[in-house]
């Protein structure tokens, strides 16, 4: 094993990145900081087996889950007690009762959806395979413990839509495949789960949206996964919309990813390409200019056309122009957000907003406020990191950080208000999930998309 793979979730050791099996996969569906003392799921007809008593069965029945400090009691809904005193809950399925449809396992209700987003909800959702509930402070955890194939039908119908053509399935598929075992830190340490169902991990949402061919595009690339050049499991981060051109991993995080390179997404000869990279000379053409209207970068509404683009979308998904949109921001709403997400609590008034340095597809890795603080001291900050950008320029979170700023200022000079021109949704490295949706709808197969959005890999069977 070489050293920068000690910490990874799955080692390759001696360039050897088969697997006997396919893996089970732990994801966290309630979280602590979800805040849920009490949760409601409904069991299907099927007995699930209440492992911690070995003998309990539960079947067709609604059941109420309580903790309080670190004991969980189970009730019915008429308040009678089922089991108490417990220090988890596993319910377990009979061994073959596997998933096949939309709406198989256990309804689990009021689970969030995009914590911390603007697009944040509770949703209802159904869950196969075991279910763990742990207590952590008087609040509940939620566990999912299932075989890998079966969360990526969750995970590709809760990304996107079920009703996306099979081709870009397959491509989203392999490239949450890939993420999800080329992790080379716990995304969440401490924790009794290694990953989360949400947005800083990946969208799993249970059952719930599955399709019958979206069960097929995962079992026809079953197993695969992009290796890259060094023979590691490709860390395939993917995003919503590049709006155009994707971003080096290295401009997003930091530090590079094998690769995760800035490319431009439209066919070759297209008019995109006289942008790349986009600069601070370039970027008002690129985001506003009359070339939009006609271009055939994959990821436009040209190519995903926005009438039905809803369709496609994962079900708490915004519908929204995301390849180009607009966003004012007023002194208050830019105050509010500055303080509560920017870290700047001393912050009196904006003064002026200045663009930093930007990546290759225009997003923005500082952003430089001047501001007056509470004490009349005039100061000067630099954001870093266009995830960082987003929360702090904006409450409910920008789309991306590729924008340009067109500031209105007051008599005293102070600024009033600022109108955003922005490009893409997410931080735009790697796969962009509406370009791929975009190359598929223009015939390319999954393997023909996956190369172009990740560069020197090669796409491996690891298990059967
Ligand atoms: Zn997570």
């Amino acid at each position: 094993m070489s050293k920068d793979q000690e910490g990874a979730l799955f080692p390759i050791e001696d360039g050897n990145y088969k697997m006997d099996a396919e893996p089970v996969v732990r994801i966290g569906i309630v979280l602590e900081e979800d805040k849920k003392e009490e949760l409601r799921f409904q069991v299907p007809s099927v007995g699930y087996l209440l492992e911690e008593t070995g003998t309990d069965v539960l079947a067709d029945s609604e059941v109420i889950v309580r903790c309080a400090g670190d004991k969980i009691t189970l009730y019915d809904l008429d308040g009678g007690i089922l089991s108490q005193d417990l220090k988890r809950v596993r319910i377990v399925p009979p061994a073959a009762a596997r998933p096949e449809k939309a709406g198989d396992g256990v309804l689990v209700r009021g689970i969030v959806s995009g914590r911390g987003f603007h697009w944040s909800k509770e949703i209802d959702q159904t869950l196969s395979d075991v279910l763990e509930f742990l207590p952590r402070g008087n609040k509940l955890i939620l566990v999912n413990e299932v075989p890998l194939e079966t969360y990526l039908v969750g995970t590709i119908t809760g990304e996107m839509s079920g009703e996306c053509p099979i081709e870009f399935m397959k491509a989203q598929a392999v490239a949450a495949r890939s993420w999800l075992l080329g992790q080379t830190k716990h995304p969440h340490p401490g924790e009794p789960f290694i990953w989360c169902n949400d947005d800083d991990c990946q969208r799993y949402q249970g059952t719930g949206g599955w399709s019958d061919r979206a069960v097929q595009a995962v079992s026809e690339c079953r197993g695969e996964v992009l290796i890259t050049e060094s023979k590691r499991y490709c860390d395939a981060r993917y995003s919503k919309n590049t709006g155009g051109i994707s971003e080096d991993a290295g401009s997003v995080w930091g530090d590079p990813i094998e690769g995760l390179e800035s490319r431009v997404d439209a066919p070759e000869g297209s008019e995109v390409q006289r942008f790349f990279p986009v600069t601070e000379e370039n970027l008002e053409e690129y985001i506003t200019g009359d070339w939009l209207k006609n271009t055939d970068a994959f990821a436009s509404p040209n190519v995903v056309e926005e009438e039905t683009i809803t369709r496609y979308l994962g079900r708490v998904d915004e519908p929204d122009r995301y390849f180009r949109w607009t966003r004012k921001l007023t002194q208050n709403s830019l105050r509010r957000s500055l303080r509560q997400r920017g870290g700047l609590t001393d912050l009196e008034a904006v003064m002026e907003l200045r663009p930093g340095k930007r990546g290759k597809s225009g997003r923005l890795e500082e952003l430089h406020v001047s501001y007056r603080a509470s004490s009349g001291e005039e100061k000067r900050h630099t954001i870093k990191r266009e995830f960082n950008i987003r929360a702090a320029m904006d409450v409910t979170f920008l789309y991306s950080s590729a924008f340009l700023m067109r500031p209105k200022y007051g008599r005293e000079g102070e600024l009033e208000e600022v109108t955003l021109h922005g490009a893409g949704w997410g931080h735009g490295a790697g796969l962009c999930q509406i370009g791929a949706l975009g190359r598929a709808l223009k015939g390319q197969d999954y393997r023909t998309i996956l190369m172009h959005y990740y560069s020197n890999v090669k796409l491996e069977r690891i298990y059967d």
